[in-house]
């Protein structure tokens, strides 16, 4: 079983635990399983909007108990970044969960030099919260990206997501951004931050290629890939005699068996290297991200 391989799973919420304000069937029956087998779970994920204590509130009403501690966002990640290196002010355009994150890790929320500008995502944003952003970088602020995702799975369709507003503050500014989020390797290692690197083994979970898996990778660590929408039996991981193979397993979540071709388990070597553009695009997936 894939679950004995692995000491830790992290996985990603949008797509693979929850689409939209919903569960994804069999996602809480899969979490209750790993934590009775003795695994480790964390949730990562690069939706920079809500505290991680909404995230772990939230899970736990739709049937998934979570503690705070269990989940790393994008939007506290951030804040732990820039924490990290000294930073004391931040601007932030985003949701009030995400300065909320961003004052909790210390720093103090200006409008008037600060050492970053911080960009996440809410419905929001508009054209002042942009000219804001790329006058304050112009003169000097860090750019720190929550994440660059284009867009985010919703039960009606991709959404715009952070990516969409980090793309018209770059524009303006003329700055590339810091990106923390996923694909970058930050979160992965605060997602393993007070255990044995050496000694865990863990796995990361996530429905799209270009985030969850390439940033696993980037982190040294395996990843497999599902696809939540793929039709087929959904009670796959129930059938007597069926047992996952080399080529092919199944996330509870994930209404099949997963085809070889998209499931990913690398070696934990630098993805960049060992999957390259080429790969990327051979790697079709159906979620878009998350905000
Ligand atoms: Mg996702």
């Amino acid at each position: 079983m894939l679950a004995d391989q692995y000491d830790l799973f992290l996985l990603d919420l949008d797509g693979v635990v929850r689409l939209g304000p919903g569960l994804l069937p069999g996602a809480d029956r899969a979490v209750a399983r790993l934590r009775e087998a003795g695994k480790d779970v964390r949730f990562v994920t690069n939706d920079p909007r809500p505290t991680r204590t909404q995230v772990a509130t939230e899970l736990t009403t739709l049937g998934v108990p979570a503690a705070a501690e269990e989940v790393v966002t994008s939007g506290w990640a951030c804040g732990v970044y820039l924490a990290g290196r000294g930073a004391r002010s931040a601007h932030v355009i985003g949701s009030p969960g995400l300065a909320q994150e961003i004052t909790g890790s210390g720093l103090r929320l200006s409008d008037t030099a600060p050492d970053a500008v911080v960009v996440g995502c809410d419905e929001t944003i508009g054209y002042e919260d942009i000219r804001a952003a790329a006058a304050l970088i112009r003169a000097g602020a860090q750019f720190v990206a929550t994440n660059n995702d284009a867009t985010f799975p919703t039960p009606t369709g991709p959404w715009p997501a952070t990516g969409a507003i980090v793309a018209a503050v770059q524009t303006a500014s003329g700055v590339r951004p810091v990106v923390v989020g996923k694909p970058a390797p930050v979160m992965f290692e605060m997602a393993l931050a007070g255990l044995n690197a050496a000694t865990t083994r863990a796995v990361m979970v996530g429905d799209t290629a270009a985030t969850d898996v390439l940033g696993a990778h980037r982190a040294g660590l395996p990843a497999v890939l599902v696809s939540p929408t793929t039709p087929g039996p959904s009670e796959a991981l129930e059938a007597p005699g069926w047992s996952p193979t080399p080529s092919s397993v199944t996330w509870p979540a994930c209404s099949t068996p997963v085809p070889a071709s998209r499931l990913l388990c690398g070696s934990g070597r630098r993805g960049r290297q060992r999957y390259g553009p080429g790969w990327l695009r051979s790697c079709s997936t159906t979620g878009a991200g998350c905000c």
